[in-house]
């Protein structure tokens, strides 16, 4: 499928507002009454991850934060400029008191392929010393899961290397005080996921198999579930079916 240029991008977001039939208009104007995310989503920015389309999620029901290789800088009481990621965590737990993040790695990371082979990119100041400092340690930590598998290939442990990452970042990420508040007082649950491009499959984190295993489905639909307004199959399919053909 050829790729949507700048112009072809423009125009789909001016004739966005226009576009008719629309799921749910009401829903729309609903969202100008404020946000209350389920969530905290942080992920990479790779551009083959779009959160509200893997998650089967609509608008307002993600608190999305991004960047390369979504890593989260542990706390610092010294540093001279706080971080944007962290700034919007605190906000989030905060003022929209939300209780779950995701902490989501992928397959195909070129911020993480960049850590193993270094030479696969060209050279990024900012950038490599960025994942130096903060993720350097996710890919000692795959080596030592590697020596164990000394046949491994690289592609092995680049795939590691994305695993151990997102648990490191959520070592940092249990660093920061308005985290450990939340953690203290039951409020914060923290999830480890890492999504496949290419299957689309979403795997956890787990605790008890020390690795990672496809998610499961646990939603369960109950009677009184039946009762609650609005249904939400009902207006989440007509979004994401629009998603799905816009892709
Ligand atoms: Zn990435």
């Amino acid at each position: 499928m050829p790729k949507k240029g700048i112009q072809e991008i423009q125009a789909s977001a001016a004739e966005f507002s226009q576009r008719k039939p629309y799921p749910d208009i009401g829903f729309f104007q609903s969202l100008t009454k404020g946000q209350d995310p389920s969530a905290i989503l942080i992920c990479c920015s790779d551009s083959r991850i779009v959160p509200n389309l893997i998650t089967e999620s609509r608008p307002g029901e993600l608190f999305v934060i991004r960047n390369a290789g979504n890593i989260i800088p542990s706390f610092n009481p010294h540093t001279i400029m706080p971080d944007s990621m962290i700034a919007s965590i605190e906000y989030a737990i905060t003022v929209l008191e939300i209780q779950e993040i995701i902490v989501c790695g992928h397959s195909n990371c070129g911020a993480m392929t960049s850590l193993v082979n270094p030479d696969s990119i060209p050279s990024l100041p900012v950038a490599s010393k960025w994942l130096k400092y903060y993720a350097a340690e996710a890919l000692e930590n795959a080596k030592k899961k590697h020596h164990d598998h000394p046949d491994g290939s690289d592609e092995l442990l680049i795939k590691s290397t994305i695993e151990k990452n997102v648990l490191l970042q959520i070592e940092h990420l249990k660093t920061h005080p308005v985290v450990q508040e939340a953690i203290a007082a039951g409020k914060l649950k923290i999830h480890a996921w890492v999504y496949d491009v290419g299957t689309r499959v979403m795997q956890e984190y787990s605790e008890e198999k020390e690795q990672f295993v496809p998610l499961k489905n646990d939603k369960v639909n109950t009677a009184s579930d039946d009762l609650k307004e609005p249904s939400r199959d009902e207006t989440m399919t007509p979004f994401n079916l629009t998603l799905c053909q816009i892709l």
